[in-house]
């Protein structure tokens, strides 16, 4: 049997508590949705002040090169690459994570020609299959995208296989794919690997130099905290940087942009793969964030939020064993992400009862209930909390209240 005294013992031994005070988080709010929104570091609003006030309002245009705005994507690309593993120099920060899938999903299927399939799971997130789709039906080479179950996939690649592309943590299960091995695979059958580590960047080790990955994108609003629409990143394998290339040859992708040549050459390295003027603001935010990451390790994160997960099966186990719920996550916390979801018949109206709780984590159609555990700032009692408001919701059929079955336009 687990008490809260033992988790109140929990926080007071964790290495990583300290980390939480660099996170405003609302008096009362237990947070687990860090996974679809990081919260709002400490460090931010200083750092936007000074970029609105002093850079933009005083340095003007000369911000570009004074305050070194030019060079935020890579600055910030460098700072998420030592969180994933990359090579110096392999990632920029830039667009959203769709638009750099559809960048680096045209790059592959130009680097491997002659093969007629890109090949995904169907616990892939939509947009990725929908812009995977979209991008084969516009190069019009006959490559067209095959979609298997999440275990079938490492069967499936064959010489017909151009791309595999994969994410690598599902965002409703919390299933981890095995990078080193599907990546291995795909090598063997002359395949190239696009990973999404929309779920992965910020929460557990990744190491994609070691792994030999092709190509990756990430989101930087979930578990790097970067705010509402911060910039995504993308990720090109040193070997691959001088033949790759972006279908979006915009000016700032350009080998000498301000020399406005009539033609376009390419940037050396992953730079090619900027397109527009960079949004500083937000890169501005994202880079602050990441501040939240300096000093520590992601074996710490990772072994925290292992703990924190299995935590809550256990006591999902123990306290609300017969209301219901299905485990929808592995088990076993190797095989598992930084989340844990529960199947529900009615998990919308209980994660609305519980929202109205203050205890905000997150609905995925048909009937997930997603609680994602981020290490830098949730605690050991936290998830007893959230365990007893759920049990809470459900003794009391609070959920069945018709204000909280009521969709919103966001779940
Ligand atoms: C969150 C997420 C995205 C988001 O893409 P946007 O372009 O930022 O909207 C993409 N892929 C995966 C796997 C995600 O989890």
């Amino acid at each position: 049997m687990i008490n809260r005294s033992d988790l109140v013992a929990l926080d007071s031994r964790d290495p990583l508590a300290g980390r939480r005070d660099m996170f405003v988080l609302p008096e009362g709010v237990i947070y687990l949705d860090g996974n679809s929104l990081g919260p709002l570091p400490a460090s931010v609003p200083a750092r936007m002040e000074d970029a609105l006030r002093r850079q933009w309002g005083r340095d003007l245009i000369r911000s570009w090169n004074v305050n070194g705005w030019i060079d935020l994507p890579a600055r910030v690309g460098a700072r998420i690459g030592r969180l994933v593993g990359a090579e110096d120099g392999s990632i920029i920060s830039a667009d959203s994570t769709s638009v750099n899938l559809y960048k680096l999903v045209c790059a592959a299927l130009a680097l491997n020609p002659g093969r007629s399939t890109i090949l995904s799971d169907t616990g892939n997130f939509p947009t990725d299959l929908y812009v995977a789709s979209g991008a084969a039906e516009l190069m019009d080479k006959g490559v067209r995208l095959m979609v298997v179950p999440p275990e079938d996939v490492e069967a499936s690649i064959d010489a017909e296989t151009a791309l595999v592309m994969l994410t690598h943590v599902d965002y409703r299960t919390g299933r981890l794919h095995d990078m080193a091995s599907i990546t291995a695979r795909a090598h063997a059958a002359g395949a190239l690997v696009l990973w999404d580590l929309a779920h992965s960047a910020g929460a557990l080790p990744v190491d994609l130099a070691g792994c030999r990955v092709d190509l990756a994108v990430g989101c930087s609003y979930k578990y790097l905290n970067g705010g509402p629409g911060a910039p995504a990143w993308l990720y090109v394998a040193p070997r691959h940087q001088a033949a790759a290339r972006s279908p979006l040859t915009g000016w700032l992708g350009h080998a000498a942009p301000f020399a406005f040549d009539l033609d376009f050459r390419p940037a050396e390295g992953v730079g090619r793969f900027i397109c527009g003027t960079p949004n500083i603001l937000s890169l501005v935010a994202l880079d602050a964030a990441l501040d939240a990451f300096d000093g520590v390790s992601m074996e710490q994160v990772r072994d925290k939020s292992i703990k924190l997960g299995d935590l809550f099966i256990a006591l999902v186990d123990q306290r609300c064993g017969d209301l219901g719920f299905t485990l929808g996550a592995p088990r076993d916390g190797r095989s598992r992400g930084s989340q844990v979801s529960l199947r529900h018949p009615e998990g919308y109206a209980i994660m609305q009862a519980l929202i109205a709780r203050e205890v905000i984590g997150d609905f995925r159609a048909p009937d997930v209930l997603r609680f994602g555990f981020c290490p830098l700032y949730a605690r050991y009692t936290d998830i007893w909390d959230l365990t007893e408001h759920l049990l809470q919701v459900m003794l009391t059929r609070e959920w069945a209240q018709e204000r909280f079955q009521r969709r919103a336009k966001v779940t």
